[in-house]
């Protein structure tokens, strides 16, 4: 443990006395806080102002050319629009949400749904504050707005198997394999961190491999089931993550636990022992001002404990969908291995090779020596 963070943990307790004296002190916080209630755009008066008297000189020879700008601002529609690389992967992780639908458990449970917005509330004004603040960065890509809007979605759904997946898009998926091993908030917050942080880095534009020869359902569904981030993907997004879990008011000291204990236990499922020690070991720099930032977690870990059991009762009662289960099985998930033989398997039922032509059948082996 670093000097840092020891410094933090000695520090904490007078720090929360003294963050109870400054509520109400209109901040960032505040200011992002709101922002994330009442929409994405966060109007700055002070700007505002200035635009207005800038105008009264502009207006006359070029208003033509002003106004619309203006009016798209001061409607709150200013600032760079969502870009085309990013639209297309909403549509698709839309799409991709569709056929995932039958399997997403906090539908049928409104307190876990409740809760799952609550850490999704907490994540986002964490990142849209460290993000303004230059403390983090996502790639120049357009409106960033989307990744701080409440639209960004964390979702249960109905399999054994200990992973956690995004397509990139609004949707972060907890498999309940995974979520019944947390034991408490701290541990589910950093796998939301690091699942968000990939969402936020905009690592799947980048990563994902679309191939206009396959179409229908396999068209969309191939380049999801055989999404790949790189080692270094990871390791952003392992640090964009951190800084985003503290500045929600989370535990740093917590951070790795859930690796820790995964890799303590024996790795289940199939998660790799190597990525896991990665993880656990992984050291983190506290960002400055952390002091300030402590928060209680919404959930204490009776009430975790409390919502896990509830889940999974729902969970046994759900009926089964085959192929839904199929494909949660068929995505990639970071704390495996890319190509993990459970994976892959699941992809070649779900995407089966098209049958060779029968008048190829005679070139069988010159095609298998190629
Ligand atoms: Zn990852």
């Amino acid at each position: 443990m670093s000097e840092t963070l020891h410094r933090f943990l000695r520090k904490r307790k007078l720090d929360r006395s003294a963050k109870r004296h400054s509520k109400g002190r209109p901040g960032i916080g505040k200011c992002a806080d709101a922002g994330y209630a009442n929409g994405p755009f966060v109007p700055d008066l002070k700007s505002a102002k200035l635009t207005h008297v800038n105008l009264r000189w502009f207006l006359i020879p070029i208003g033509v050319v002003i106004l619309p700008a203006l009016i798209g601002t001061l409607a709150g529609c200013g600032g760079p629009a969502v870009s085309p690389t990013d639209q297309t992967l909403l549509r698709e992780t839309d799409q991709l949400h569709a056929r995932l639908e039958p399997a997403v458990v906090e539908r049928q449970e409104p307190r876990l749904r409740r809760y799952f917005e609550q850490l999704s509330s907490r994540i986002v004004t964490a990142a849209r504050e460290l993000d303004q603040q230059g403390i983090i960065k996502s790639r120049n890509e357009g409106s960033n707005e989307w990744l701080f809007s409440k639209e960004i979605d964390f979702h249960l759904v109905d399999s054994e198997l200990p992973n956690i997946y995004t397509g990139g898009g609004r949707h972060i998926y907890i498999y309940d394999g995974l979520f019944q091993q947390c034991r408490n908030e701290d541990e589910l917050a950093s796998l939301f961190c690091h699942e968000y942080a990939h969402v936020y880095g905009r690592h799947v534009q980048k990563e994902l491999k679309r191939d206009a020869s396959v179409g229908g359902d396999d068209g969309l569904l191939v380049p999801f089931a055989t999404l790949k981030f790189t080692p270094a993907h990871d390791k952003t997004a392992e640090a964009i993550a951190f800084n985003i879990f503290v500045k929600a008011g989370w535990d740093p000291a917590r951070y790795a636990d859930v690796y820790r204990r995964l890799l303590q236990q024996g790795p289940p499922g199939g998660l790799d022992a190597a990525l896991l020690r990665e993880r656990a070991d992984g050291a983190h720099e506290l960002p400055a001002g952390a002091l300030n930032w402590a928060q209680p977690p919404v959930a204490d870990d009776a009430r975790f404990a409390q919502l896990q059991a509830e889940t999974q009762a729902v969970v046994a009662a759900a009926p089964r969908n085959d192929r839904v289960e199929l494909l949660l099985a068929a995505f990639p998930n970071c704390l495996t291995p890319p190509d993990a033989p459970a994976q892959v398997s699941a992809r070649q039922r779900l995407f089966p090779p098209p049958a060779a032509p029968s008048e190829n059948k005679w070139n069988k082996g010159l095609q298998g020596a190629r």
